[in-house]
C-alpha cells in the first residue's frame, strides 16, 4: 500500500496563463461579486436562486442550459439574481462514482486531472463569455482554490466537509460569499461553529505557506435536509426550521450578516427532485410570513438540467444529470417565472 506520484499537474499560475479571463469576464465578474455582496449585506432586496445540474458533466449541454438561463435571468432581474451552479467536483458518500470534471473530464475514461483542470477552466470561462453570469462551485478540494479563485462567484461547503479545519479556514481567506452547509446528520450547531470559523482570521499552512486570512464575512448557511440514525429523511426548510436558524444567529451576535440560503434538492426533497418548486414556494411563504425571516432567508439552491431526473454513467442523454436528480427545463422555467411573480 502506498500512493504512486503518477506525474506533476499544472500550478494555479500555469493554468490562468494558459486559460485567462477576457477583459468581459473580468468586468462581469467585479459586477456581480458586488450585486452579490450586496444581497448578503441586506443593501439589496433581490433573492438570490443558486440554480443548476448536480454535477457539470459535459460542457455542451451545460453551456446549452446556461444560454437558456441567462435568458430567463434577464427576464426576471427585477426579483432574482441569478447564480448558476456550475459544479465540477463531487463528494460521493461511499467514494465510489463520478467525481466530476476535474477528475473525470470523459465520464466515462479514466480520471486525467490535467485535462481536467483545462476542460474545468475551458467551461467557467464559456459560462461568462456567453452568458454574463458568473457561476458557483462546491469547494470540494481546498487547496483548488488558487485554480478558480478570479471566476466564481459563490462557494458551497458541502455537507460531507463542513466539519473540516482545512475547509473552514480556507473559506476565511475568500473574498465571495461562501455557503455552509449543516451536515448530514443534520447538526444546526456543526453549520454554525463553521460560519463562526469562517469569519474568523486564521493563521493556518495552505499549499506549502505558512498564510494569514482576513475572515469571511459573507460566510453564512445552508440548511439541505438530513438523514437520522434510521438513514430517514428529514427535511429542515419549515418555518420552525428557519426560525431556528434565526435564533441560532441571535445567540451568536458576533456573527456578520446573518443569512440562511435553502437547498430544496438532496435530503430537503429527499431527493424527489420534482418537489423542489413546492418546496421553494414553501420557503417564500414562510419569509412573507415574518420580517425577520425576510431579512434571514436571503435564497435558495435548486438542482436543474435539461432533462428531468438523473441517468447513469454511459446511458448519454442529452442534459441528464449523472449524478443527483435534477428537475427539467420546463419545469425550471415554470418555477423562476413563478418565483419572480410571488415576490
Ligand atoms: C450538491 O450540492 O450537489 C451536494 C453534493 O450537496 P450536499 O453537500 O448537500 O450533499
Ligand atoms: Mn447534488
Amino acid at each position: 500500500m502506498s500512493f504512486t506520484f503518477i506525474r506533476e499537474v499544472m500550478s494555479p499560475e500555469e493554468l490562468k496563463k494558459r486559460l485567462p479571463l477576457s477583459d468581459y469576464a473580468v468586468k462581469v465578474k467585479k459586477e456581480r461579486d458586488e450585486q452579490i455582496r450586496r444581497i448578503f449585506t441586506g443593501e439589496s432586496d433581490k433573492f438570490l436562486v443558486i440554480i443548476g445540474p448536480c454535477s457539470a458533466d459535459n460542457e455542451e449541454a451545460v453551456l446549452d442550459y446556461m444560454n437558456r438561463l441567462a435568458k430567463l435571468a434577464g427576464q426576471v432581474s427585477d426579483k432574482l439574481l441569478i447564480i448558476p451552479r456550475i459544479y465540477t467536483n463531487k463528494p460521493r458518500t461511499t467514494g465510489e462514482g463520478y467525481k466530476g470534471i476535474l477528475s473525470q473530464p470523459d465520464p466515462e475514461k479514466k480520471p486525467d486531472f490535467q485535462e481536467g483542470l483545462l476542460a474545468m477552466r475551458r467551461m467557467h470561462l464559456r459560462a461568462i463569455d456567453e452568458t454574463g453570469l458568473t457561476a458557483a462551485d462546491e469547494m470540494l478540494y481546498p487547496e483548488n482554490w488558487p485554480y478558480v479563485d478570479d471566476i466564481l462567484s459563490y462557494v458551497a461547503v458541502g455537507a460531507r466537509s463542513v466539519e473540516d479545519q482545512q475547509h473552514r479556514l480556507t473559506i476565511s481567506g475568500m473574498d465571495i460569499p461562501a455557503g455552509m452547509k449543516n451536515p448530514t446528520s443534520g447538526a444546526l450547531s456543526v453549520m454554525m461553529n463553521s460560519v463562526v470559523a469562517a469569519q474568523k482570521n486564521h493563521t493556518f499552512l495552505y499549499r506549502k505557506y505558512e498564510v494569514e486570512t482576513t475572515g469571511n464575512p459573507l460566510a453564512h448557511t445552508i440548511l439541505r435536509g438530513a438523514t437520522n440514525k434510521h438513514n430517514q429523511n428529514i427535511a429542515n426548510y419549515h418555518y420552525e426550521d428557519l426560525m431556528r436558524v434565526l435564533e441560532m444567529y441571535e445567540e451568536r451576535p458576533q456573527l456578520k450578516n446573518p443569512a440562511c440560503i435553502v437547498d430544496a434538492n438532496h435530503s430537503n426533497s429527499n431527493k424527489q427532485y420534482a418537489e423542489q418548486p413546492r418546496i421553494v414556494k414553501e420557503v417564500l411563504h414562510s419569509r412573507r410570513m415574518n420580517p425577520a425571516l425576510h431579512a434571514l432567508v436571503k435564497g435558495v439552491m435548486v438542482e436543474s438540467y435539461i432533462e428531468p431526473g438523473c441517468q447513469k454513467v454511459g446511458e448519454h442523454v442529452y442534459g441528464k444529470s449523472i449524478t443527483d436528480p435534477c428537475l427539467g427545463w420546463d419545469m425550471t422555467e415554470r418555477l423562476l417565472l413563478d418565483m419572480a411573480e410571488i415576490l
